[in-house]
């Protein structure tokens, strides 16, 4: 047997090594890996994040859109230290519960606010996005079952939509590398086109005029398929992993007046957008539409431990809980009393600091004024946000607005330059994002946007060395 590795004497070379190893990460080309090497995140604190040869970096992707909350708040792991000496855990099965999961649960109902008569009473806990969404598919089909409309299979999700990595959760997804790999989607589930105004609007066409043609593909879909055949539609607010597509306001509504025409269940898949992120506790009060069921994961504990779930509305609940009999379905860790605990610990957190609020009416507002002057860059096509997430599109010609060669890949050449100064700043083919954490003061939106603007000019000064403008 090998000795018991001590990471505390191990090198960077090391690791990696070690890692390259033994270690098959997610979404990774392991080739590449063992060549280049992972970077090593040893610790971090508030916005920052250090790696193991002491550079310090910004981390405006909040770790994978989780760590609302910042690093390093000792709130959390007293919390989480508290409940495993007390009960580290048990089971929700055969009638039992614990106080941290039933208080959650209370508290997730009081923060998801009433729609149209429409109230949230009730949670399904899983402990991860992927999980929740493959409730989700349960739910749905259960739901219709016992309505007496078991023909109605079909859920519709978007293309370039993200809802997780597990069978169900890549098949609601619509990236096509993941349906590539391993026969996706899985039957009775399709895909309409996403609302995407750079990319997929008419010339001269309005973003309102847009917007409302966008959920129109939705519409098309449900009468192509026949509407008796449709159980739900399931998107996320604003797509996240897509590269943060933020629809027109004229989106919404109309997918809500579509779902409303043919009775179909709205899922909205808010893992990243809920608890603060858009300045809402939950987005779809921002955007003004009724979802039946949303999916939550990510910030509910700002990531200090893995937990998710989906939020049940009235329609569902009821019919599950007074015509359902037993649900066979759940999980192990449903309602895992110290993932359940660190999750009310941080809904404290956010509230004593006003984490939501200060997205909605401070620093939200103050992100959209200064993450705008990043569209007078010579390599930035357009530069929008939304609450507490921004992209923006780096393009080859500024006027016309001209796409690079995707096989350039320009978008990781901006990504390589913004480690080499110390920011972490997503790549989406050449849509550069960010989704900070909540806790971000003005110096420190400022200092982000210097870092953004000095990696805007190194990929400037790369692609124009190499001749890739127009
Ligand atoms: C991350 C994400 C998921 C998947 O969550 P996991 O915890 O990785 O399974 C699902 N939906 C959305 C919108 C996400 O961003």
């Amino acid at each position: 047997m090998n000795a018991p590795v001590k990471s505390e004497h191990l090198n960077t070379r090391e690791i990696q090594s070690l890692d390259s190893a033994h270690f098959l990460h997610p979404f990774t080309d392991h080739g590449d890996l063992a060549t280049r090497g992972a970077r090593v995140i040893t610790h971090a604190d508030n916005i920052y994040v250090w790696d193991s040869e002491g550079n310090k970096i910004l981390d405006a992707m909040s770790g994978l859109w989780c760590v609302n909350a910042g690093y390093g708040r000792k709130e959390l792991a007293d919390a989480a230290h508290a409940q495993m000496m007390t009960l580290p855990f048990y089971n929700s099965f055969f009638q039992t519960t614990n106080v941290p999961a039933v208080k959650l649960a209370a508290k997730l109902a009081s923060l998801a606010p009433a729609v149209g008569g429409r109230s949230f009473q009730h949670v399904f806990y899983s402990s991860s996005g992927s999980e929740s969404n493959d409730s989700n598919v349960r739910m749905v089909r259960r739901y219709w079952d016992l309505m007496g409309q078991p023909q109605r299979k079909i859920i519709i999700g978007r293309h370039n939509g993200y809802h997780g990595s597990t069978m169900a959760g890549a098949s609601l997804g619509g990236m096509s590398g993941m349906h590539a790999q391993g026969d996706l989607p899985i039957p009775n589930i399709t895909h309409v086109e996403q609302p995407y105004f750079f990319e997929n609007a008419l010339p001269g066409e309005s973003e309102a005029d847009f917007g409302v043609r966008a959920a129109g593909f939705l519409e098309a879909k449900i009468l192509e398929l026949g509407a008796d055949k449709v159980a739900a539609f399931i998107a996320e607010p604003v797509q996240g992993a897509g590269g943060v597509i933020i629809p027109p306001a004229t989106y919404w509504p109309e997918i809500q007046r579509i779902v409303d025409k043919y009775g179909i269940l709205l899922i909205s898949d808010e893992v990243i957008c809920a608890f603060g992120r858009l300045g809402h506790w939950f987005a779809y009060e921002k955007f003004g539409y009724r979802p039946d069921l949303v999916t939550f994961a990510k910030a509910v504990t700002s990531g200090y431990v893995p937990l998710g779930g989906v939020m049940v509305g009235d329609r569902v609940a009821k019919v599950l809980i007074e015509q359902g009999g037993e649900f066979n379905h759940g999980y192990t860790y449903s309602g895992h009393p110290v993932a359940c605990a660190v999750a009310l610990a941080n809904i404290e957190l956010m509230e004593r600091e006003n984490l939501v609020g200060r997205v909605k009416d401070d620093i939200g507002p103050y992100l959209a004024k200064r993450f705008a002057e990043l569209a007078d860059h010579p390599l930035v096509g357009v530069a929008e946000t939304c609450g507490f997430v921004a992209g923006l599109v780096l393009v080859k010609d500024k006027v016309t607005k001209t796409a690079f060669d995707p096989n350039l890949a320009v978008g990781m050449v901006c990504r390589k330059h913004c480690f080499g100064n110390g920011l972490i700043m997503r790549a989406v083919g050449d849509r550069m994002i960010i989704a900070p954490p909540l806790v971000m003061t003005h110096a420190q939106i400022d200092e982000m946007i210097d870092l953004i603007k000095r990696c805007l000019d190194a990929t400037l000064e790369e692609v124009r060395a190499k001749g890739w403008l127009a």
